[in-house]
C-alpha cells in the first residue's frame, strides 16, 4: 500500500476523486482513505498543517496501515529564482529549518538524536518523479526541500533558508513526514508546487494561486502512480 499525504483539503481533493472502492478510517481525528488509485493499493490523508500534523499521520501510515512508501504532495513557497508560480520541486531531501540549537554549537537544522540536518527521499521514487516532471513538460527542480512550523513572507527569511540549506522551497509539513519515513527506515518523496515566492506579496499570491497549484501536485503524483 502505498501513502500519500496532503496537508490541506485541496491538496487532496483531486486524488481522492478518482480512488475507487474507498473506505475511511478515522484515527486522532484523521480521515484516512483507503482504495485504488489509478490501480494502486493508496491510503491517503490530509494530515493538517504543520510538523506535528504531518508527523501523526505519517506515524499512522507506517503502523496503521503498513505503507512501503509514503508520497507528500502539495504547495511550497520558492526559495529559487529556477521556481515560479505554478513550477514543481522534487525533494532529494528535507530539512527542518526552525531546528535551531546552534547556541549550543550545532549545525542549523541539526535532528539531534538522529544527528542528521537533511533526510535524503528516496532515490528510485525521486528518479521516476523526475522523469514523469520531464514527460508532463513542466519546469521543475530536483533539490532540498525546507519544512518549518513558519509561512515564510520576507526576502530576509527566505534567503536565510536558501543560503543556509541550499532549499528550492518552503512549506511546513515534508520535513515532519521524512523524519518519521528516516526513523522507520520507509521510503518517502515529496511533490511541491510552487503557490507563492516566500516574500514580498506571498499571502496574496498564495491565496491566488493555492488552488491551482495544489491541482498541478495531484496531477504528477497520479502520473507516477500510473508510470
Ligand atoms: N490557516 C491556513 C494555513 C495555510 S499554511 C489553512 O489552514 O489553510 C500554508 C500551507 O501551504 C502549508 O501547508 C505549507 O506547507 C504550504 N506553504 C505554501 N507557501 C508557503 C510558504 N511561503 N511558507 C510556508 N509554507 C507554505
Amino acid at each position: 500500500m502505498i501513502g500519500i499525504i496532503g496537508a490541506m483539503e485541496v491538496e487532496i481533493a483531486h486524488l481522492r476523486d478518482q480512488m475507487q472502492d474507498t473506505r475511511v478510517e478515522t484515527v486522532s481525528g484523521i480521515d484516512f482513505y483507503c482504495g485504488r488509485i489509478r490501480g494502486r493499493e493508496v491510503v491517503l490523508a490530509k494530515c493538517g498543517i504543520g510538523k506535528v500534523f504531518a508527523a501523526l499521520c505519517a506515524q499512522t501510515m507506517i503502523l496503521k496501515f503498513g505503507v512501503e512508501c509514503i508520497v507528500n504532495s502539495g504547495v511550497a513557497g520558492t526559495l529559487t529564482s529556477e521556481l515560479h508560480i505554478g513550477d514543481v520541486a522534487i525533494a532529494t531531501a528535507c530539512v527542518q529549518h526552525d531546528m535551531d540549537t546552534s547556541p549550543l554549537g550545532d549545525p542549523y537544522g541539526l535532528l539531534s538524536g538522529i544527528n542528521v540536518v537533511e533526510l535524503p527521499a528516496d532515490q528510485t521514487m525521486v528518479q521516476a518523479l523526475d522523469r514523469v516532471c520531464r514527460e508532463a513538460g513542466v519546469n521543475h527542480r530536483l533539490g532540498p526541500v525546507a519544512t518549518g512550523d513558519q509561512f515564510v513572507h520576507t526576502m530576509e527569511r527566505r534567503r536565510w533558508i536558501s543560503d543556509t540549506f541550499g532549499a528550492v522551497a518552503v512549506e511546513m509539513e515534508a520535513g515532519a513526514i521524512a523524519h518519521v519515513c528516516y526513523v522507520n527506515r520507509v521510503p518517502f518523496a515529496v511533490i511541491r508546487v510552487i503557490s507563492d515566492e516566500a516574500s514580498g506579496e506571498a499571502q496574496i499570491d498564495y491565496a491566488s494561486f493555492v488552488k491551482k497549484a495544489a491541482a498541478t501536485s495531484s496531477d504528477i503524483a497520479l502520473r507516477w502512480l500510473a508510470a
